[in-house]
């Protein structure tokens, strides 16, 4: 299965890229959403983080209380790494049943983290959403209604625009209006079904149909 890893920083527009992928028929794993999954009520996800974390991260519906947790891994890296060392195995296995179960003509990885998680080697290609900075924060402000400040501390708590780009194999500028950045997605779509299919008939032994 050819794989595509999806990243870029906050608010750059990757879900909105993942979204017209899907459309074209794209299998879509989103990593953000098997995170919530796996520690949903009732799974073993949530039970691991209650055994570590104790009752005051579970909400009184049975629900993790996503606000407590957080304050408590904020300053504690130990307790963040406790945390990830539950949930990061837990969303490496459901990515790999999603996978198994919606082949589809290649397959489009949702990974916001992908650089700061070190996973960009598992993937045929890495593709980023990149946009200025200070369109981000816009982006942020005028989504989250946050302010100036808030925004800028998120986007300095995440890998820099630079790293990122350091580990691109393809970047979607997403700096014009929605129509652009649909015709580029639909460019890169039309590529990874001709890299898939190259790969497809490597894989099968036959001699591929162009050179790379
Ligand atoms: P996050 O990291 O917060 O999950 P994201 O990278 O998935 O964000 P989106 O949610 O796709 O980003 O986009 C952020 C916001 O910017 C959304 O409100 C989206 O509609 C808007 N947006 C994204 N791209 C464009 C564009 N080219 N033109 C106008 N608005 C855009």
């Amino acid at each position: 299965m050819y794989r595509i890893a999806l990243t870029g920083g906050i608010a750059s527009g990757k879900s909105t890229v993942a979204d017209f992928f899907a459309r074209r028929g794209v299998p879509v794993i989103d990593s953000d959403r098997l995170a919530r999954e796996v520690v949903a009520a009732n799974t073993p996800g949530l039970a691991a983080v209650r055994a570590r974390f104790g009752a005051d991260v579970i909400d009184q519906d049975g629900t993790l209380d996503r606000r407590a947790l957080r304050a408590r891994v904020f300053a504690d890296p130990s307790a963040r790494r406790d945390l990830e060392s539950i949930l990061h195995p837990l969303i490496r296995q459901a990515m790999a049943e999603e996978s198994a179960r919606r082949p589809g003509p290649y397959q489009l990885f949702a990974i916001p983290l992908l650089v700061e998680s070190g996973r960009a080697a598992e993937f045929d290609r890495v593709l980023v959403v990149d946009c200025p900075e200070a369109l981000q924060i816009r982006r942020v402000m005028a989504r989250d209604g946050s302010d100036e400040a808030g925004a800028r501390a998120v986007l300095a708590a995440q890998a820099s625009r630079r790293e990122r780009l350091a580990v691109a194999d393809d970047v979607i500028e997403n700096a014009a209006d929605l129509a652009s950045l649909e015709t580029e997605v639909a460019a890169l779509h039309e590529r990874y079904l001709a890299a898939a299919a190259r790969q497809a008939s490597r894989v099968a032994g036959a001699p591929p149909a162009t050179a790379e």
